[in-house]
């Protein structure tokens, strides 16, 4: 452009007209592209996504299938839009049972089932605690109704929960849809008036037994069929040996693994977390909630 603009004769005006020119040059380099670039990015990066993070609950699941860095990859592009990542922002459920953490790479996301168990959650939340590891808990709605201050304790240290129906009845894939909404809304009437604030992502079969019908029911309530990649079979008790051998067979990095917190004995499991948790950590993984 500047070149065609050359053609007035005189010497003075070309001078002036260069001038001129280089000033305007210099003014769009440093200050146009300055403003564009620095008005886009404080809102990606200042108030709007500081808030949703004390609920680390809807950060990560939106992207989740992304990069392991998605966390922050969407602030650059996010600009316009952090209003949309507020509170509102409800990512569309899929019926795919979740066997995989919702990060990529080497993690791990450990769920515990059946509590909550007032002598072994608190032991579990214990040694999480320890290693300053979030869990994803699969509780029982009426253990729910029975200790709800365990489920506000399990919220309030960072862990989320999962509906695993109102009574752990494993017939439930062969239940009437009109029942199966029972369990499953049951459970969550529970786990949200124990601790209303929790969000609820995940519905997980008893036994892992599924059908359209459970499915269809749990997505309808938004939340995501949750299935496992690594059963630790702590609850048959064949010692602690055992069971830490089983997941560190089964185990492989995105892995979801199934244990128990509640629904028995199971000073197994806590003393099979008591190991495991060391030996991931040496393995160098990290601790996921399910994708
Ligand atoms: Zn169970």
């Amino acid at each position: 452009m500047s070149e065609t603009r050359r053609h007035p004769a005189h010497p003075l005006v070309a001078l002036l007209a260069v001038l001129a020119l280089t000033a305007i040059g210099c003014s769009m380099q440093g200050g146009s592209a300055d403003p564009r670039t620095s008005s886009a990015s404080p809102p990606s990066d200042g108030g709007p996504r500081a808030a949703p993070n004390p609920h680390l609950g809807r950060e990560v699941p939106p992207q989740g299938g992304g990069a392991a860095e998605s966390t922050s990859a969407p602030a650059s592009s996010a600009a316009p839009s952090p209003s949309t990542v507020g509170p509102q922002a409800r990512p569309p459920v899929s019926d795919t049972l979740v066997r995989s953490t919702a990060g990529s790479g080497r993690r791990v996301a450990l769920t515990f089932d059946d509590g909550p168990s007032a002598e072994w959650t608190p032991k579990i939340l214990d040694l999480l605690d320890r290693y300053g590891v979030k869990a994803t808990f699969c509780v029982v709605g009426e253990q729910a109704r029975a200790y709800p201050a365990l489920v506000r304790k399990i919220v309030a240290k960072g862990h989320r929960l999962c509906d695993h129906t109102e009574t752990h009845d494993e017939r439930l894939a062969r239940m009437p849809e009109d029942q199966v909404r029972k369990q499953i809304g049951g459970a969550r009437d529970a786990i949200l008036a124990a601790a209303p604030d929790a969000e609820l992502e995940w519905f997980r079969a008893p036994g892992g037994g599924w059908s359209s019908a459970i499915k269809k029911v749990a997505v309808g309530y938004g939340m995501k069929p949750l299935d496992w990649s690594v059963d630790s079979r702590d609850w048959e008790r064949k010692g602690v040996d055992t069971i830490v051998a089983t997941v560190q067979r089964q185990l492989r990095p995105g892995g979801v693994v199934l244990m128990h917190d509640g629904g028995g004995e199971r000073s197994q499991s806590v003393a099979a977390l008591a190991r495991l948790l060391p030996w991931l950590v040496q393995q160098g993984y990290s601790f996921d909630y399910p994708g």
